[in-house]
């Protein structure tokens, strides 16, 4: 019996992609489609099947979080960053309907810490903009994306410095919010 071959959590084959390595398994593309789109590979790695059992059971209390999610302010970027600033909470989608996305909900306590970065694109001497959030937050502690849509932005092009501002406007979007207390790292 090859176990390896099989999805630990509903005993389906694997497919040959798209599958996440857990602590003590392997999840199928199926089962990890409701879960966070901000758990990273390494995320995934720290998690026993009981832990992802949990996280997705926090995933389905997170649409009710979100019935009570009122957007009074957004950024618009490859991802829409909403605020509910009377309930200082957030959340940030790539889809159209963030509520049917089921987008995490995170208050404003939770932001630790603030980075944008650039990157180079491979070997290129092209950039990626990066914004990184690290969050007190059980199930995520991490939310991080390139914040342009196609990878390698010439540098000091229209681009470049569209990317740039829009990081820096998900930033001020949180720095306009009264008491929130974060670290601002810039240029990592
Ligand atoms: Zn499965």
């Amino acid at each position: 019996m090859d176990n390896e071959k099989k999805c630990s959590l509903c005993g389906e084959p694997l497919s040959r992609y798209g599958n996440k390595k857990i602590m003590d398994g392997v999840l199928c593309r199926n089962c990890i489609k409701p879960a966070s789109p901000w758990l990273s590979d390494e995320a995934y790695l720290k998690l026993s099947l009981e832990d992802f059992k949990g996280h997705l059971a926090y995933r389905e209390e997170n649409k009710k979080e979100l019935e009570e999610f009122k957007d009074s302010k957004k950024v618009e970027g490859k991802y829409v960053l909403y605020l509910d600033e009377e309930g200082r909470k957030f959340a940030l989608s790539k889809r159209k309907d963030y509520k049917k996305d089921n987008a995490d909900v995170f208050t404003f306590d939770q932001i630790k810490e603030i980075s944008i970065y650039e990157e180079k694109y491979g070997d290129t001497e092209d950039l990626d903009v990066f914004f990184d959030m690290k969050l007190d937050n059980k199930q995520i502690d991490d939310v991080l994306f390139r914040v342009n849509e196609f990878p390698g932005l010439i540098r000091d092009s229209e681009e470049h410095k569209n990317a740039v501002d829009l990081a820096l406007g998900y930033l001020e979007a949180f720095e306009e919010e009264e008491g929130i207390d974060f670290e601002q790292v810039e240029g990592e």
